[in-house]
């Protein structure tokens, strides 16, 4: 390590907070230089993998010429402009096109900042449309359990008690109502009582619930599992009949990585509102979208106050806004289906070996996200040294260590990174 490179490393131990991290004892952080495509070039010269796209966002690899063009040539156009009173055309441009792919009849679309706040912003909705129809009582919300929506307040209300990070917050967290995981895996055979404790909850608390909220198909920070396309169709006719709006939660799941373009798209339905982030602007910048149907816009906008009550300083930021427009440009002229098959099928062969291991417990894919369950937690200094020993990124939580590569990987280099998971894998749990 040169000395810059340790004094600039030394600065940020002293004075920079990383996600979910002590500031007495850090985990080690890695500086980088630069990335390109799927790799990430560290300080010292050291390439890695990317297996993360840096938490589902980077679709198109890092640093790709079409995306970085449209930011050079918005930000010499219109960088930001408030949006109270003003738009512009790179906000029209996307909410057009983001009405055209998502689930059919979401036609209001709400730009906000980042997936935590998305998830604000559609809960809000939700009491919001109880409160203009005179029902202010109906404002509470059920989930299901081993989800994850983000870490601010009323998304952390909604996260998995126990592995949603956030425990420690229960006693000033509103408090929701859970349903049972579902437990039905995405390709099992369906089991009808899969639904019994959605449906109960439903059926008892209705009155007082505004909404559902849940990710669709693929529960990601929460324990990344995959379960059946028809507890989804379940839960979308138990909302509609006991009339409580569906909440799509799409943040990590959105823009293709299952190998639909949505979640909700291996259920064939359309929930009443819907949140995107993360790939939504190729992973360039924070930007997230907030898409409901017009019932829900105009009961909110015909009851009291009369105007939805939610406004940031970085609305439809314009720079965010080009960058998504020419980002799903590109994932709709890809080959994107084929693509994200390609990729399944390389995790599929490629962590197959794993299955086998001592302290491995399952091993499952789904698109382009690859999950290797372990039996204990993972020691992440350890464990993050030895991947990138391996030319590597994958970074683990808890028990789960998983890839989820932006789509622009290779052939070569997935088996590359599958074979370092899996060696790795063996070495922290040797026979
Ligand atoms: N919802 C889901 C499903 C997520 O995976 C995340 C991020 N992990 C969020 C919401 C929160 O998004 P953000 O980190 O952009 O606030």
């Amino acid at each position: 390590m040169d000395k810059d490179t340790g004094k600039l490393l030394q600065f940020d131990r002293q004075h920079i907070w990383h996600p979910y991290t002590s500031i007495d004892n850090p985990l080690e952080v890695f500086l980088v230089e630069s990335a390109d495509g799927v790799r990430i070039r560290l300080e010292d010269g050291r390439e890695l993998i990317d297996g993360m796209a840096s938490w589902w966002s980077v679709i198109h690899g890092y640093n790709n010429p079409e995306l970085t063009r449209t930011l050079r040539e918005q930000a010499g156009r219109l960088a930001h402009v408030m949006f109270g009173g003003l738009t512009h055309r790179p906000a029209i441009d996307l909410a057009r096109l983001l009405i055209e792919i998502v689930p059919q009849g979401l036609r209001r679309v709400f730009f906000c900042d980042s997936g935590s706040v998305a998830v604000e912003v559609a809960m809000k909705m939700a009491i919001q449309y109880s409160y203009a129809q005179g029902d202010a009582g109906k404002n509470r919300f059920l989930t299901i359990r081993s989800g994850y929506h983000g870490d601010t307040f009323h998304a952390m209300s909604v996260c998995d008690p126990t592995t949603g990070m956030h425990q420690i917050y229960q006693g000033v967290l509103p408090q929701y109502f859970f349903a049972d995981t579902p437990a039905c895996r995405f390709s099992d055979a369906w089991r009808e009582e899969d639904i019994h404790s959605f449906r109960q909850l439903l059926t008892e608390h209705h009155h007082s619930i505004c909404a559902v909220i849940l990710e669709p198909i693929v529960q990601g920070a929460g324990g990344m599992r995959f379960y059946h396309p028809e507890y989804l169709r379940r839960v979308r006719t138990l909302c509609d009949e006991f009339a409580v709006l569906l909440i799509a939660d799409e943040i990590a799941t959105g823009f293709g990585r299952s190998g639909k373009l949505f979640g909700c798209d291996h259920a064939g339905i359309s929930p009443d509102i819907l949140c995107l982030g993360k790939a939504l602007t190729g992973g360039y910048m924070t930007l997230a979208a907030v898409l409901a149907t017009e019932k829900v816009g105009h009961v909110i906008s015909q009851g009291e106050p009369g105007v939805f009550m939610h406004g940031p300083t970085f609305m439809a930021n314009a720079l965010a806004c080009s960058v998504a427009v020419r980002s799903i440009q590109l994932l709709l002229e890809s080959n994107w289906q084929e693509n994200i098959a390609r990729i399944e099928c390389g995790l599929r062969q490629g962590l197959e070996p794993c299955r086998t291991l001592p302290g491995v417990i399952d091993v499952r894919v789904l698109g382009a996200i690859g999950v290797v369950e372990l039996a204990v937690a993972v020691n992440m200094a350890r464990i993050q040294k030895l991947f990138i020993a391996h030319g590597v990124w994958i970074r683990p939580f808890g028990r789960l260590v998983y890839v989820m590569p932006p789509y622009v990987i290779t052939d070569e280099d997935l088996s590359t990174l599958t074979r370092a998971l899996c060696r790795v894998v063996e070495m922290e749990f040797p026979k």
